[in-house]
């Protein structure tokens, strides 16, 4: 039983069948879009279930699981109950994964920091893909991996839930913020979701984490970083970055700007390392690394004004660091999706760099009383609105940024979609513009 039909769990019936097993998926979706692929995979020789009754009586020797399935779903609790032995989708790509695995994991960074890796293994003439939660699920990846020489792999919290053998070479664990909680109940559970990245971890395997994450990590070589001065073995120093007194270049000469992208690069440095690369190899994929769309990215610059990007902040944290990287006032564009958040925390981080917030989506509400007395606030309906307004009120010298700290789903219909109608708003706005 493949549970999920998105792109997870197609990689993972695809590689199913492709070995011989006997395969049945299952989605509870039933639009048109759903049964049209439903009759691709019928055609190939697999049971489709879409819809949740339809689950009744059927005996399954293993269940597979995609990410985006909540496993306390009852769908997967009558399977569980019924004896069927769950496995995550990451489980299956690792143990059909033919190369050394490098993996990463954190609240914020991973897809860049995955990327950087994958770029460092490129630099230094080693076949290497990135893949996992950023774009091809690993068990997609998994049958190209006898020709690899290493896969680099970005996994989620909701991926990291249900491994059990998962052990790779190298594990990177960039940070831990509050995120999901309309997932876990608690933190807490966030948490244990993503300490399960260093599990099964032993005496040749690398954990790298961010110092004072306070994560066990067994008997693993362990190695930390900070985009602080000191206290770690890999640093920003004055600027550099530095692995133990030992400078590589200063962050300047990349295109990543402010400490967590500092923190990002210092952790690939850092698997680098581990793996032996040379380090002109990492100087060289650092020179020129090119920053992902949606990150914090520069869309363009209008009459002395910038306008960012930075759409894929979905959490808390993210927003907060994207607005400490500006330099000059903010003008900020955030809200979206309720995923319980408590907004209250960042007024002081805030207060003082942005000069005017606007507020659009399911949260905009709670962000105002949230900042209220720290941040002038005002509410928009549309991406339209909030750049029209951001634009009548940003002067020369200052920045608008769209970091939301939340999810888009409630108005959009993934973070990229945001991105894009940012983007093209603000590419629409006319040359001119009053001098303030
Ligand atoms: P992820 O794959 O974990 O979502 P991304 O690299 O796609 O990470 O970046 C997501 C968001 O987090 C962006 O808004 C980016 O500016 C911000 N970000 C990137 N790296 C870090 C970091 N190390 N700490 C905090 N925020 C970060």
């Amino acid at each position: 039983m493949v549970l999920g039909m998105g792109r997870s769990g197609q990689a993972a019936a695809e590689w199913l069948l492709s070995h011989g097993a006997e395969v049945t998926m299952f989605d509870e979706s039933q639009s048109v879009e759903m049964q049209k692929i439903a009759r691709g995979w019928e055609g190939r020789g697999a049971g489709v279930l879409l819809g949740e009754e339809r689950m009744v009586g059927m005996k399954f020797e293993r269940a597979i699981l995609s990410p985006g399935i909540d496993p306390r779903k009852a769908v997967v609790r009558k399977l569980v109950e019924a004896g069927v032995r769950m496995m995550g989708e990451l489980e299956l790509g690792w143990q059909a994964c033919l190369c050394p695995m490098v993996a990463v994991t954190g609240t914020n960074g991973k897809s860049t920091t995955t990327e950087l890796i994958a770029a460092i293994y490129a630099a230094a003439g080693k076949k290497a893909v990135a893949c996992g939660n950023l774009g091809k699920p690993l068990s997609e990846v998994a049958p190209l991996t006898k020709e690899l020489d290493r896969v680099v792999v970005e996994v989620s919290s909701f991926q990291l839930e249900t491994v059990e053998t998962f052990c790779p070479k190298v594990g990177v664990y960039l940070n831990f913020t509050p995120d999901h909680l309309d997932r876990y109940c608690t933190l807490e559970e966030y948490r244990v979701a993503k300490e399960k990245i260093f599990r099964n971890f032993g005496e040749k395997e690398t954990a790298i984490l961010q110092k004072g994450l306070g994560v066990k990590t067994g008997k693993a070589r362990r190695v930390t970083f900070t985009a602080e001065a000191e206290g770690a073995d890999f640093t920003l120093n004055e600027g550099w970055l530095s692995c133990q007194g030992v400078r590589l270049m200063r962050q300047e000469e990349t295109q990543l700007r402010g400490p967590h992208n500092a923190e990002n690069l210092l952790a690939a440095w850092a698997v680098a390392e581990a793996d032996d690369i040379s380090r002109g190899a990492v100087k060289k994929a650092f020179e020129n690394y090119r920053a992902l769309p949606h990150r914090c990215e520069v869309v363009r610059v209008r009459a002395g004004v910038t306008w960012v990007n930075d759409s894929k902040a979905t959490n808390v944290d993210a927003m907060e660091r994207a607005v400490a990287g500006m330099t000059g006032g903010v003008i900020l564009i955030a809200g979206g999706k309720d995923k319980g958040f408590d907004f209250s925390g960042s007024r002081k981080s805030l207060q003082g760099k942005v000069r005017g917030a606007l507020l659009m989506g399911e949260m905009a509400e709670r962000m105002e009383r949230a900042w209220e007395g720290a941040v002038p606030c005002r509410k928009v309906k549309s991406m339209e609105e909030a750049v029209e307004r951001a634009a009548e009120m940003a002067a020369s010298g200052e920045t608008v940024l769209l970091s939301p700290g939340c999810s888009s789903y409630d108005m959009f219909q993934n973070f990229e979609d945001r991105g894009e109608k940012y983007r093209q708003c603000v590419v629409a706005l006319p040359e001119e513009k009053k001098r303030k």
